[in-house]
């Protein structure tokens, strides 16, 4: 056995923003005989896991499940719709935006990234407004596709795609919508038809409370057009065979058999819920989260209220306070795994997730642990933070 059990007793804390707690029922769910995935019974399974699917990212259109983390369903997106050299509009609101474009540059797409310069864009959202001017600008529509995170893992800040939408379409630009809604679907409000959306891009691992292994990708029916004349190579990632294969429930190569299991059982749990409700309860686990961190008198990553993240929350260390030392001290301690500062902003601050399979005395617990954490660390608190986040919750 690996040896994961062998810290002190009690349970393992897990509060990073992905992968997020797999609950029991899943977990037990995932743990059924693997069986034959041609078979009639895979079939039924398969037919109803892509209907339920449709359902979470609130489309009527296609929804291709691969077998990948979520990067590789940010592939799957570009290389359907796009031919070599074709020119992207990016949008920099942290790491993850940052990442998927150098994927871009890897694939010869010619790639232009809009965003505040330095350290600022990351703490605020997509500004539709530039959008809009960059694609009145492009008079020829040499843009095929503008390409935004919905919520920034890295940072806490949630972008409002119906905003860029609406952009889009008052430049009157025929470019493609794609959003990476990977740590932002069943967590933070999402509508893929509603707002338009060409091809929404997501996983298994954060909202869906599922072990990383699936990717996914919402499609429009303007991006299957696109996909007929994209020259870019693709042969695992393509849709067309997937979506031969899906009409009957099946899929053209192994899939994986198991954490679908476990994604008809987490779909369940959150349908049983109600979209909304596990949006509203993120949300106040969010508002708790806030009020603990402006409790200890400190700062969120996000500076805009209005696009705060329901899923994660930033926290900004002082001047001086190395964010990754004190978050090894809290992991000793209190054997609690918060998010790591990542790219520009790393040792500068730590995120805590709240998102999936989460409720009010997991949070607190959180809360209680970097509290303590940052104390023994040194540093100086205004007050408590776990009072402040009582009071939001009791
Ligand atoms: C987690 C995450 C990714 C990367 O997904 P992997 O599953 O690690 O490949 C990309 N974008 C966002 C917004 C994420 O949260």
């Amino acid at each position: 056995m690996l040896k994961l059990d062998s810290h002190p007793s009690g349970r393992h804390s897990l509060h990073i923003p992905g992968p997020s707690p797999v609950p029991a029922r899943v977990l037990r769910a995932i743990s059924y005989q693997t069986i034959d995935h041609r078979g009639p019974e895979f079939g039924q399974l398969g037919l109803k896991l892509l209907a339920g699917i449709q359902q979470i990212f609130r489309t009527r259109q296609p929804v291709i499940i691969y077998s990948s983390s979520g990067t590789g369903a940010w592939e799957g997106a570009l290389v359907n719709t796009l031919s070599p050299g074709d020119h992207v509009l990016m949008y920099e609101t942290g790491q993850f935006a940052t990442l998927w474009k150098l994927l871009a540059d890897r694939l010869g797409i010619k790639t232009e990234l809009l965003g505040l310069p330095g350290k600022q864009g990351w703490r605020y959202g997509v500004d539709a407004a530039r959008i809009e001017e960059r694609l009145k600008s492009d008079a020829n529509h040499q843009i095929k596709a503008v390409c935004v995170v919905h919520n920034e893992t890295s940072t806490g800040v949630t972008s409002n795609i119906a905003a860029v939408r609406k952009a889009i379409d008052a430049a009157r630009h025929p470019a493609l919508l794609m959003v990476d809604t990977i740590s932002g679907l069943a967590s933070a409000d999402y509508r893929h038809d509603e707002w338009g959306v060409d091809v929404s891009i997501s996983g298994s691992q954060k909202g869906l409370m599922l072990p990383p292994g699936l990717g996914f990708n919402a499609i429009s029916t303007k991006a299957i057009e696109a996909s007929k004349t994209a020259r870019l190579p693709r042969a695992f990632w393509a849709w067309d065979e997937i979506l031969e294969s899906n009409k009957n429930g099946y899929w053209p190569t192994t899939p994986s058999t198991n954490l679908l299991y476990g994604l008809h059982e987490a779909m369940e749990m959150i349908l049983a819920e109600g979209l909304e409700n596990v949006f509203a309860r993120h949300q106040r686990l969010a508002l708790a989260c806030r009020a603990a961190v402006a409790g200890w008198g400190l700062e969120v990553q996000c500076l805009d209220a209005e696009r705060y993240s329901p899923v994660l929350t930033g926290v900004v260390t002082p001047e001086g306070v190395d964010a990754d030392a004190l978050r090894k001290l809290i992991l000793e301690r209190y054997n609690l795994s918060l998010g790591t500062g990542l790219g520009k902003i790393k040792g500068r601050m730590f995120r805590i997730g709240h998102l999936g399979d989460c409720n009010e005395l997991a949070l607190l617990a959180a809360i209680s642990g970097c509290e303590m954490g940052m104390k023994a660390f040194g540093l100086k608190l205004k007050g408590s933070g776990i009072l402040a986040a009582q009071e939001i919750l009791q």
